[in-house]
């Protein structure tokens, strides 16, 4: 279900203009009411959410360094698949990046929870990965981003999505700037593994060491078919990479 637009990609990245959160300063509407009922307390009020808004613009660089690579793992999670990745990760000493899609996270809450035990970072990658959303309605668009929040956030047990990755790349300036104004920076890719496409273990990995010199963050999967050998690539690439002196880290926010 999940095949990453390549092509339209760049278009995209280049098309998408570096755009400044606008986030609704609505906490002080709260702030005044608190107390304020003729000396009673206010009424118990759900508080207003706790997020620091984020860059809008669309994330590539490691916050590990220039010599470091961001492992993001897309589509899940997946109950087979997951966990090889979660344990070729482990024993490797690496953190990465998931990106969840909502009805996946829904499914499969014991799998989100051991991302997050693990150390490893959640994005919103929206509730049902439509790589059309961006001819979509802004409407359409609030509610992917935002009900898969929701989904992936109740699944963790509380914590929330970090990053959001439009599926195939289809971000808008309303959608990132969405995305970020709930504490989500958008985050793009700069080296597409092509594991979707089960090409071979050895052209993944292939692929990534050809394409290393695009830019820092890696996009693998863990969902929608077959993932044996996206598994057997990383556990390739990983002792690779630590050889070739990289460091791995998140993508910056
Ligand atoms: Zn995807």
């Amino acid at each position: 279900m999940a095949r990453h637009g390549g092509r339209g990609w760049y278009g995209r990245v280049i098309a998408a203009a570096v755009g400044v959160t606008a986030v609704a300063a609505a906490t002080s509407v709260w702030t005044a009411q608190a107390g304020s009922v003729g000396g009673h307390q206010a009424p118990a009020s759900p508080a207003p959410p706790k997020v620091s808004p984020v860059s809008a613009a669309i994330a590539h660089a490691s916050d590990a360094g220039a010599h470091a690579v961001n492992i993001t793992i897309d589509d899940g999670p997946d109950p087979v698949w997951t966990p090889q990745v979660l344990k070729v990760l482990r024993d490797n000493g690496v953190k990465a990046t998931f990106c969840m899609v909502g009805t996946q996270a829904e499914a499969h809450p014991d799998m989100v929870k051991q991302v997050v035990a693990a150390g490893h970072r959640l994005c919103d990658h929206s509730v049902s990965h439509d790589t059309t959303m961006d001819h979509k309605s802004q409407d359409y668009q609030s509610h992917e981003i935002l009900d898969a929040e929701r989904q992936i956030t109740k699944a963790s047990g509380g914590v929330k999505p970090m990053y959001y990755r439009a599926p195939g790349g289809a971000f808008t300036p309303y959608s990132r700037n969405l995305a970020a104004s709930h504490g989500m920076r958008p985050l793009g890719w700069n080296v597409d593994s092509k594991d979707f496409e089960r090409p071979g273990t050895s052209a993944i990995v292939a692929t990534v060491q050809r394409e290393l010199h695009l830019g820092p963050t890696l996009l693998f999967h863990d969902a929608g078919g077959d993932r044996s050998q996206t598994v057997a690539a990383l556990s390739t690439l990983l002792p690779w990479l630590k050889q070739q002196g990289y460091s791995f880290g998140f993508p910056v926010r």
